[in-house]
């Protein structure tokens, strides 16, 4: 998977620390490099007064029009509540065996349930949010090991059941995607 460098594309204020480490995350688990940029969108051209919430396929689209010398594989983070037409919300996208993928810790938050804050938590949570969108970039469909990141993820709680690695199987069949 070497041919592959990763960038992740911020957009809004994360914690200091927080964007490298999952760097360093998601470079160890596909193996390539990974690089953090800041971006300074203009977020409300994406937002739907009727929902009040940020139009999901249309970032995702902007993110993979998004041409940056360097990186095959470009992925947007935000912290705006992301929808899609047919669902209330999302964690998170990604264009199926395609370049590009965006997450949002939004819903991620412990806060959005009536718990309180937990930083940690939610760094487990997005670290796995963007690893997951990042399989489907490789080719990877849902997967249905238990605790494999690709599991699909409907609620919070069902992404605290998974471990932030892909299983030996979404493994393999990204190394024959590859060759
Ligand atoms: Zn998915
Ligand atoms: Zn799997």
């Amino acid at each position: 998977m070497d041919k592959h460098n990763i960038i992740l594309i911020a957009h809004g204020q994360f914690e200091s620390g927080f964007l490298s480490e999952i760097a360093e995350e998601v470079a160890l688990e596909y193996n390539c490099s990974v690089a953090v940029q800041e971006s300074q969108l203009d977020l409300m051209n994406f937002y739907e007064p009727t929902r009040r919430q940020y139009d999901g396929y249309k970032l995702l689209k902007e993110i993979d029009g998004m041409n940056i010398a360097g990186y095959t594989k470009k992925i947007g983070l935000f912290r705006v509540d992301l929808f899609i037409p047919i669902l209330t919300y999302i964690f998170g996208q990604a264009f199926f065996k395609g370049n590009s993928g965006i997450a949002s810790l939004y819903r991620l938050k412990n806060e959005q349930y009536g718990m309180k804050p937990d930083q940690d938590l939610l760094f487990h949570r997005f670290r796995k949010v963007i690893i997951h969108e990042i399989g489907h970039t490789f080719g990877l469909i849902h997967c249905h090991v238990p605790n494999c990141v690709m599991r699909s993820s409907t609620y919070v709680e069902d992404i605290d059941q998974k471990r932030h690695h892909l299983c030996c199987n979404c493994r393999s069949i990204i190394a024959v995607n590859e060759e």
